[in-house]
């Protein structure tokens, strides 16, 4: 005896029990909604599948119904059950077999943990073992590993699978009969397999004496029983739930399978409601070549995501298995409200005038010309309005004032890019219109500073989960952006007013669409929700001239209106540090006399005061440009007889072909097919308030065979002036009125070329020529 316990037993109770919790993180798991909904399971290590469940989250009938079925004395017995015992024994040795096992669930649970051969020895560990859990554990805390870990259907353990797979609800919406037969199961869930003929009859009959234990001890009254005894039992089993399946494979990947049920920030009503919204959208923008879309709703304050559908299906068909909410895709137009907030914080105003005209830049990869969606220009234009209305020849004005590598550097801050050498060169002037490739996910959390008074918060996919926080932009420039965006009169331009942009409250909206129509995007903050979508192609197919306006407008209205609905109780309020300006409404400075129309615009702490107006400086019929706006103004002429813009100083506009005799309307971007430039600086330095911005200063072109070889000559004085001469190599070549352009014919060599004025002002640069 003495041998029998050194060698088998104390082993045992050395164990600590402290490890049987354990069980719960091996068991497998599962991601629920925010609701506790089951979105998707998963198997432990073993192949099993089980979801860890609390004892509160199963009905009272079920417990009642195990309690009476395999351990009636459970809550007042140390863990084993002596007239339990004795009673199995009398059976037993009555029927002369094993009819009754009188095992407590305590032991039960030990043979789950340990499963050892069944002999009186192991009877005896499980016993002792059973008693010593009962110390460690209260009696509740032993039922809710018990009903978790029993072996249930097939590869299924613990009630709460067992209760989706046969009746496809949690076990806290089990009614009397339904709970009884799970409790009925569980003795040999093997031979009472409801799926088969014979184990469904079996079942049946063990439930139905369960349900008569219950009756017979005040479980149930009679009529209940009644209608238990009535129910069939289900022949099939259910499929366990499969929601949100690119939400749950991204979750997994980023951060592991779930150990047990793990609630997640994701909202299964606006998961399936934004599933079968964009869903229905898919045979109109198939009709236009984009077979693939992607949508995410995400909380605007919190950053919880609430809803994403990484695919049109999530399956085989053509890619659904990709989320392309995580793929990098060109970002179109999308990325401006950021380049506009840059403006901002180094003290630009919604009202500042940018020369949205063509403008041809040089740059370390050649000539560059941007233009706008709609090919026109659209002169003096706001900030407010070149941001609505997404133009962008005024997008590159503004980043080459601002710099390229400031604006690199904060979408860089803005976890949009990464930062890489080189990257911001890469990407040239181009970067404002969105020539990077960025990912929607990233683009929700971006947005979500205009919401949050300009702070950057990480997404969350889980309730409490820890989030990384940080100050991108100013709460005043961040609002003057939501403004902006919000602002339905500020995008007539280009988008008109379409009634899917209509809301019943304000509404920050972007749009994006890449080179092609390949990528289609929308991107909207609201008080409570930020949504993004986007339409296209997995394989990068172009779409047949779909917008992110025209593709994803419709969808973003049906959108709309179902969260406008959902939720709807805060607002976005001015920070401090707004105020309102009256400002000229052509110039955008401040109104003076002369201004024939003026109106309110917003102006933050950071903004620069504004100046007086500079278009309207005497009484007079015109707008009066500044000489920037020389060939726009030009160019408006050929269709227009009476232009309300004027050039400054009732200038007229020149011809830079005028020394040559060459046709005059010869596209500018043809004249980059000739003499290949070398090296290219920024402008060259200013003398005497005259600027050489074309060439520039060090510029060396070599000359080519196959085209002419001129250099287009090019000046900004720093105010109106009639004319500006040209000297080359210090002898008067040409004179030029606005916009002071003029080519002039290449010859080997270095050349000194300068720009003067009859106020003596100069510009001089140095090119080098090679044949
Ligand atoms: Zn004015």
């Amino acid at each position: 005896m003495l041998w029998f316990c050194r060698g088998s037993i104390l082993p045992l109770i050395s164990e600590d029990p402290q490890q049987y919790l354990a069980l719960q993180f091996d068991s497998g798991g599962a991601l629920t909604d925010r609701n506790s909904n089951l979105m998707r399971v998963y198997a432990d290590s073993r192949g099993d599948l089980s979801v860890y469940t609390e004892l509160a989250s199963h009905s009272p009938d079920l417990i009642a119904a195990i309690l009476v079925a395999e351990d009636r004395n459970f809550y007042s017995h140390p863990g084993f059950d002596l007239p339990a015992i004795m009673r199995a024994a009398w059976q037993n040795l009555r029927s002369q077999r094993v009819v009754s096992g009188a095992s407590t669930i305590s032991q039960q649970l030990i043979r789950v943990i340990r499963p050892r051969p069944r002999n009186l020895t192991s009877k005896l560990q499980e016993l002792l073992m059973a008693l010593r859990l009962e110390q460690r554990y209260s009696k509740n805390q032993i039922l809710e590993h018990y009903i978790n870990t029993v072996s249930m259907f097939g590869n299924v353990r613990g009630i709460y699978l067992a209760s989706h797979l046969l009746f496809g609800k949690s076990p806290d919406m089990l009614n009397l009969g339904e709970s009884a037969t799970l409790a009925a199961a569980v003795q040999a869930p093997g031979r009472f397999d409801p799926f088969t003929t014979r184990g469904n009859a079996l079942l049946r009959r063990r439930r139905d004496w369960v349900l008569q234990q219950m009756l017979k001890n005040g479980k149930c009254d009679k009529s209940q029983y009644q209608n238990a005894v009535k129910l069939a039992i289900p022949k099939y089993r259910r499929k366990l739930p499969f929601n949100a399946p690119h939400f749950c494979d991204l979750t997994t990947a980023t951060f592991g399978q779930p150990a047990g049920k793990k609630q997640t920030t994701l909202d299964l009503e606006l998961q399936n409601f934004l599933y079968a919204t964009t869903r229905a959208h898919l045979p109109r923008l198939m009709k236009s070549g984009a077979a693939q879309l992607a949508a995410i709703i995400a909380d605007a304050r919190t950053l919880e995501i609430l809803a994403m559908t990484g695919s049109a299906e999530f399956g085989p068909v053509s890619g659904g298995f990709n989320n392309a909410c995580i793929a990098r895709r060109s970002g179109g137009s999308v990325l401006k409200p950021f380049l506009y907030a840059l403006a901002l914080e180094s003290g630009y105003y919604p009202s500042f005038v940018l020369p949205d005209t063509m403008q041809t830049f040089k740059t370390p990869q050649g000539e560059y010309m941007p233009y706008n969606a709609d090919r026109r220009s659209y002169g003096p234009v706001s900030i407010r309005t070149a941001l609505g209305n997404s133009l962008n020849t005024a997008a590159i004005k503004m980043i080459n004032m601002l710099g390229i590598k400031p604006f690199f550097s904060m979408l860089v801050d803005l976890e949009l890019l990464q930062t890489k050498p080189g990257a911001a060169d890469f990407f040239g002037l181009g970067l404002a219109i969105g020539n990077p490739e960025i990912r929607m996910l990233d683009l929700v959390k971006a947005y979500g500073v205009f919401r949050n008074g300009g702070i950057l918060k990480s997404l969350k996919f889980f309730p409490g989960q820890a989030q990384q926080i940080k100050a991108v932009l100013s709460p005043q420039s961040a609002y003057l952006i939501y403004d902006i965006l919000a602002d339905h009169t500020a995008r007539l331009f280009t988008f008109g007013n379409p009634s899917f942009y209509k809301s019943r409250r304000p509404v920050a909206i972007k749009t994006g669409t890449s080179t092609g129509y390949r990528d289609c995007w929308l991107v909207a903050v609201n008080a409570e929700f930020i949504f993004a979508i986007w339409v296209g192609n997995f394989n990068g197919a172009p779409t047949r001239g779909l917008s992110g306006a025209t593709a994803c407008g419709p969808i973003f209205k049906d959108v709309i209106d179902f969260l406008e609905s959902y939720r709807n109780d805060s607002q976005i309020k001015a920070p401090s540090g707004i105020r309102r300006i009256l400002v000229c409404s052509t110039s955008g400075q401040a109104t003076t006399d002369y201004c024939p129309n003026s109106g309110y615009d917003l102006f933050s702490n950071l903004s620069h005061e504004p100046e007086n107006c500079a278009f309207h400086r005497s009484s007079g019929e015109t707008h009066e440009l500044p000489s920037d706006y020389a060939s726009w103004i030009k160019n408006r002429r050929k269709h227009i007889d009476h232009d309300p813009f004027s050039l400054s100083g009732n200038l007229s506009t020149g011809d830079p072909w005028q020394l040559r005799g060459l046709v005059p309307d010869i596209k500018v971007t043809e004249i980059s097919s000739g003499p290949l430039l070398l090296k290219s600086e920024m402008p060259g330095p200013v003398y005497g308030g005259i600027k050489i911005i074309s060439p520039h200063d060090g510029d060396r072109y070599v000359m080519s065979a196959s085209h002419d070889n001129f250099a287009l000559l090019r000046a900004l004085p720093e105010g109106p002036v009639p004319e500006v001469i040209w000297l080359v190599n210090g002898r008067e070549y040409i004179r030029t009125a606005p916009p002071y352009e003029a080519y002039w014919p290449l010859s080997p060599g270095s050349h000194r070329i300068s720009a003067i004025t009859d106020s003596q002002s100069a510009g001089e640069i140095e090119i080098f020529v090679e044949r």
